[in-house]
């Protein structure tokens, strides 16, 4: 019996971040892409559902908004 095998991974339903990650991003007025973890430029601290330039996906959150969220390990 075989199973089809697909390579592309799905991305995690509750991707987290490290605090360093959120830390940079805030330094950096960046956000990061819940989707695929992409870091996106130009985010405040409060964005909430940005579009990713990686994925385009509306779900590019600022710093404090991940830790809001309890997205940060
Ligand atoms: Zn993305």
């Amino acid at each position: 019996m075989t199973t089809s095998y697909h390579k592309k991974p799905r991305p995690p339903a509750y991707r987290m971040f490290t605090m360093q990650q959120v830390a940079e991003a805030s330094e950096l007025q960046a956000g990061y892409c819940l989707a695929c973890g992409n870091m996106r430029d130009c985010c405040e601290p409060d964005a909430r559902e940005y579009e990713c330039e990686e994925c385009h996906e509306l779900q590019v959150y600022g710093a404090e908004e991940l830790i809001i969220m309890g997205r940060v390990q």
